[in-house]
C-alpha cells in the first residue's frame, strides 16, 4: 500500500536566507574557522529548512537538499567515486570534497560545467572502468535521522542513477569505446545499498531526480532506464521511490517509467509545452502516485493557482494520487519575497520566492483535498495578484509596442560582409593580426570599493565619475604602452555585465536579497524583467566617448547582447520569450547608435549565454536559434558599414549552436580557445565561417603567464585554419577577475607574439 504524498516541493535553496552558508565557507577555506564550527552553520540551516517546510505545512518534506557544494559532486562521494587523484592527497573526508570542487595546489578540480539549461553548475564525475562504486559516504541517511529527531519524516533526494552517469565524463586514459553508463548494474548496486539503508532508518520516501530525460535519449538510454527502475522497483527492502523528471517533459521516458514499479511520478507541467505533452499520457497511470509539477521552481512569479488547479484537477481519477508540488527544485529561486524592502510594492504583490511557493503548494494540495472552498481566500488573494499584474500599466510600454510592431525584417540586416569589410578597412586601418581584449580589465578592491561607495551614498556623483575617469585613463594608458591596436574602456563602472544594463533600462526590477547559488559559494542576484524593456537614456556612451577621447586607436564600445540579458535575468512569462528578447535589443539597438553618432568605431555586444538557452530538445532549436539570432542582428543592424560589430563567446564547443554563430553576421567574433589548442577554428571552417574570428591565446581562466613563444605557436596554429586578414589576436575572455601583475605581463607577452608572427607574414 502505498503512502500519500499531498504537497510537496522537489528541493529547497541552501545557502542561507542570508547567504549563511557562504560565509561560512569562505570562512573555513581561508582558514578563519574550523571545521566544527562550518558544521555547526549547516547544521542549523537544514534544521531551519525542515522547521520551515514542515511548519508551512507540506505533507512530505523533502531531506538531504542541502550540500556543502553541489549536489552531483555528493553523490560521487555518497557511491565513492572519487578519483585518485585527490584520495591520494591524504586529506579529512570533508576537505578530499573541496579538493574535488576547487582542486589543490597542483591537483585540478573536477571540471564545472551548467546544470542543464539553468544558470547552476554542477561539478562533472569521472568514471573510468575501474571506478569501484560503493556506499562510501551516508549523509542522505545521517541527515534522515537528524531531521527525524526533529519530528520530520523527510523523502531524501537524491540524484538518479542515470543522471549521474550520463552527467558524468570517463576520466582521462579511459579506453574511447567506454562510456560511463557501462557501469550502471555496479552502481545500482550501491544505489540498493542506500535505498536498503534508508528504509532501515524509517524513510517511507526517497525521490530519485531524473532530470537527464527531459532532454533527447538514445534507444540504449532509455532502455538503460527501464532497466534501472525495474531493478530497483523490484527491491525487497526499499522505500517507496518517486522519480523526479524536470525541466521539461519527460516524452518517451514517461511510458518507460510508467511500466516500471515505482511508486510515483513527478512531472514539470510547467516548463514549455510540458504541461500540453505531459497530461494525456498522464492519465493512463491507475496505480501510480503522479506529482504534479504545477508550481514554476525556477522563476519568480506568483502562480496562477486557479489554473494550476485545473492542471492538477484534470488528473483526478486517472492516477492512484495526484500530488502537487513545484516544477523543479527551489534551488533556483532566492529564499523569500518578504525580505525585499526596496522593490516597487506593486511589482513585489506579483512575486513569489521560495517560501511563498511553499505556501502556493499548500494551497494547492488542500484544495485537492478539501475542495476551493477550504482554501477560498488564498485562491481569491492569487487570482488579485495575477489579474492585477495581467492589467498593470507599467507593464506595458505603448512607444515600445509600436516599434515593435512596425519592424520589418530589413531593421535586421546589413549590407554584404565583403563591404562592409571594405569600409571597415578605410576607416580603421588596422595592422594585420590586430590585437584586442574582451573589455573588462581587472576590477581591484579600490574600484568595488568606490563604486559600492558611489551606491550607499557614501560618494557623491561627481567624485565617482572622476574615480572611474581616472581609472579609464590608466587602462586606456596601460593598453597604449602595451601597443595593443583596439582598445577598451576597461568596464570599471559595472558590477556585472546583466546586472548593470538592467538597472539602466526601464522595465527591470532590483531585488536587495534575492540571491541564487551559482556554484559552491557564489551567488547570483538576478534582475527581475517585469514589463516592456526600453532605454530611457544613453547608458555607456559617456564612459566610451571618454575613453575614445583620450587616445588616436580605435576604442571598442562594450555591451552585453540580447539573450544573454534573458538568461541571466527572472523573466516575465506573461508573452513568449521571442518578444521579450526583441524588446531587449531595440534597446541595444539604441545603445549602439547612439555610440556610433558619439564616434565609437567599434561595438562588442557579448552572447556568453547563447548556448546556454538551447532548448533541452532538439526540436526546439531552431525555433530558438531563429529568434536569438535576429534579435542580435536586430541590435547591431542599421549602422554604417564603416562599423565593426564583434561579438564575444565564452565558450568553444558550440555543437547545435554553430550554423546560429554564422548568421549572427558579426564582423568578428572572439571565442575561447587557448585550452583547446585552436580545434575551434576547423568546426567554424566547416560551416562555411569567413569573417573575422578572435580564437583566444591566453587562457584567462589561470593566473599562469604565458610566455610570448607559446602564445606566438597559438597565433601560428590559428593561421592553419584561418587567412591572416581574418584574424585577431586576444584573450579567452574579460579581464576582471584577475590581477594587474599577471594580466599586464601576459598582454605584452601576447602583443609582442601577434607583432613576430605578422613580421613573418
Ligand atoms: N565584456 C565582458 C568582459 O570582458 C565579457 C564577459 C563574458 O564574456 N562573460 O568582462
Ligand atoms: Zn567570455
Amino acid at each position: 500500500m502505498t503512502s500519500t504524498i499531498g504537497s510537496t516541493v522537489l528541493g529547497y535553496p541552501r545557502i542561507g536566507p542570508n547567504r549563511e552558508l557562504k560565509r561560512a565557507l569562505e570562512s573555513y577555506w581561508a582558514s578563519r574557522s574550523s571545521e566544527a564550527e562550518l558544521r555547526a552553520v549547516a547544521h542549523q540551516l537544514r534544521v531551519d529548512t525542515w522547521r520551515t517546510l514542515d511548519g508551512a505545512g507540506l505533507d512530505s518534506v523533502p531531506g538531504n537538499t542541502f550540500s556543502f557544494y553541489d549536489q552531483v559532486l555528493d553523490t560521487a562521494v555518497t557511491f565513492g567515486a572519487v578519483p585518485p587523484r585527490y584520495t591520494e592527497l591524504g586529506l579529512s573526508p570533508l576537505d578530499t570534497y573541496f579538493a574535488m570542487a576547487r582542486g589543490k595546489e597542483s591537483v585540478p578540480p573536477l571540471e564545472m560545467t551548467k546544470w542543464f539549461d539553468t544558470n547552476y553548475h554542477y561539478l562533472v564525475p569521472e568514471i573510468g572502468p575501474d571506478t569501484r562504486f560503493s556506499l562510501s559516504d551516508r549523509t542522505p541517511v545521517e541527515q534522515y535521522r537528524e531531521a527525524r529527531e526533529l519530528g520530520v519524516s523527510t523523502r531524501p533526494v537524491v540524484v538518479g542513477p542515470l543522471t549521474f552517469l550520463l552527467l558524468s565524463k570517463p576520466e582521462e586514459g579511459a579506453p574511447a569505446s567506454f562510456h560511463p553508463l557501462d557501469k550502471l548494474d555496479e552502481l545500482l548496486d550501491a544505489y540498493a545499498e542506500l535505498l536498503r539503508e534508508l528504509r532501515r532508518a524509517g524513510a517511507h520516501w526517497v525521490q530519485l531526480d531524473e532530470p537527464a530525460f527531459a532532454a533527447d535519449r538514445s534507444p540504449a538510454e532509455m532502455e538503460a532506464l527501464r532497466r534501472a527502475y525495474r531493478g530497483l522497483g523490484d527491491l525487497d527492502e526499499r522505500p517507496e521511490l518517486l522519480v523526479a523528471g524536470y525541466f521539461g517533459d519527460l516524452g518517451e521516458a514517461l511510458e518507460v517509467l510508467a511500466s516500471s514499479p515505482v511508486e510515483a511520478l513527478a512531472v514539470d507541467l510547467v516548463a514549455g509545452r510540458s504541461a500540453a505533452e505531459t497530461v494525456p499520457m498522464l492519465r493512463g497511470l491507475r496505480n501510480k502516485t503522479v506529482v504534479a509539477g504545477v508550481v514554476d521552481g525556477r522563476n519568480i512569479w506568483r502562480t496562477d493557482l486557479d489554473a494550476a488547479l485545473t492542471t492538477a484537477a484534470t488528473l483526478l481519477g486517472s492516477a492512484n494520487e495526484v500530488a502537487v508540488s513545484t516544477s523543479c527544485s527551489l534551488l533556483h529561486v532566492p529564499y523569500d519575497v518578504e525580505a525585499e524592502t526596496g522593490i516597487d510594492p506593486q511589482v513585489k504583490s506579483w512575486l513569489a520566492f521560495a517560501d511563498q511557493k511553499v505556501g502556493e503548494v499548500v494551497t494547492l494540495g488542500r484544495a485537492l483535498r478539501e475542495g476551493r472552498g477550504a482554501v477560498a481566500d488564498e485562491l481569491a488573494a492569487a487570482r488579485d495578484a495575477v489579474t492585477d499584474r495581467a492589467r498593470a500599466e507599467r507593464v506595458r510600454n505603448h512607444r515600445v509596442r509600436a516599434r515593435l510592431d512596425s519592424l520589418r525584417p530589413e531593421n535586421a540586416r546589413r549590407p554584404d560582409y565583403a563591404k562592409r569589410r571594405e569600409a571597415q578597412e578605410k576607416s580603421l586601418r588596422l595592422p594585420p593580426l590586430p590585437t584586442t581584449t574582451i573589455g573588462s580589465f581587472p576590477q581591484t578592491s579600490d574600484i568595488r570599493t568606490t563604486r559600492a561607495a558611489f551606491r550607499s551614498g557614501k560618494l557623491d556623483e561627481a567624485t565617482y565619475n572622476q574615480r572611474m575617469r581616472d581609472e579609464i585613463e590608466r587602462v586606456i594608458r596601460l593598453q597604449e604602452r602595451l601597443g595593443l591596436d583596439v582598445l577598451v574602456h576597461g568596464e570599471p563602472e559595472r558590477n556585472d555585465m546583466v546586472q548593470y544594463f538592467s538597472e539602466h533600462m526601464e522595465g527591470f526590477a532590483a531585488t536587495d536579497n534575492g540571491w541564487v547559488q551559482s556554484y559552491g559559494s557564489r551567488c547570483v542576484r538576478p534582475p527581475i524583467l517585469f514589463g516592456d524593456v526600453s532605454r530611457p537614456e544613453a547608458i555607456t556612451v559617456e564612459w566610451a566617448k571618454y575613453a575614445n577621447a583620450l587616445t588616436e586607436k580605435p576604442v571598442k564600445g562594450m555591451l552585453t547582447g540580447p539573450v544573454t540579458i534573458l538568461a541571466w535575468s527572472f523573466v516575465r512569462d506573461d508573452q513568449p520569450l521571442a518578444d521579450t528578447a526583441k524588446q531587449v535589443a531595440l534597446a541595444i539597438r539604441d545603445e549602439v547608435h547612439d555610440l556610433e553618432a558619439a564616434g565609437i568605431r567599434v561595438v562588442q555586444v557579448d552572447e556568453p549565454a547563447l548556448r546556454e538557452l538551447l532548448p533541452l530538445r532538439a526540436v526546439y532549436h531552431t525555433e530558438y536559434l531563429d529568434w536569438a539570432v535576429e534579435a542580435f542582428r536586430l541590435a547591431t543592424s542599421g549602422i554604417s558599414d564603416s562599423t565593426q560589430i564583434h561579438t564575444h563567446l565564452c565558450y568553444s564547443e558550440f555543437g547545435d549552436v554553430i550554423d546560429a554563430i554564422v548568421a549572427l553576421d558579426a564582423d568578428v567574433t572572439s571565442i575561447e580557445a587557448a585550452r583547446s589548442r585552436m580545434e575551434v577554428l576547423d568546426d567554424l571552417n566547416g560551416v562555411g565561417f569567413a569573417r573575422g574570428v578572435g580564437p583566444g591565446v591566453y587562457d584567462i581562466h589561470s593566473p599562469r603567464v604565458p610566455d610570448p613563444d607559446e602564445v606566438a605557436d597559438l597565433v601560428r596554429a590559428a593561421l592553419r585554419a584561418v587567412p591572416a586578414e581574418r584574424l585577431w589576436v586576444n584573450p579567452d575572455c574579460g579581464l576582471k577577475t584577475r590581477g594587474y601583475e599577471e594580466v599586464e605581463a601576459a598582454l605584452r607577452h601576447m602583443v609582442s607574439a601577434a607583432g613576430t608572427v605578422r613580421s613573418s607574414l
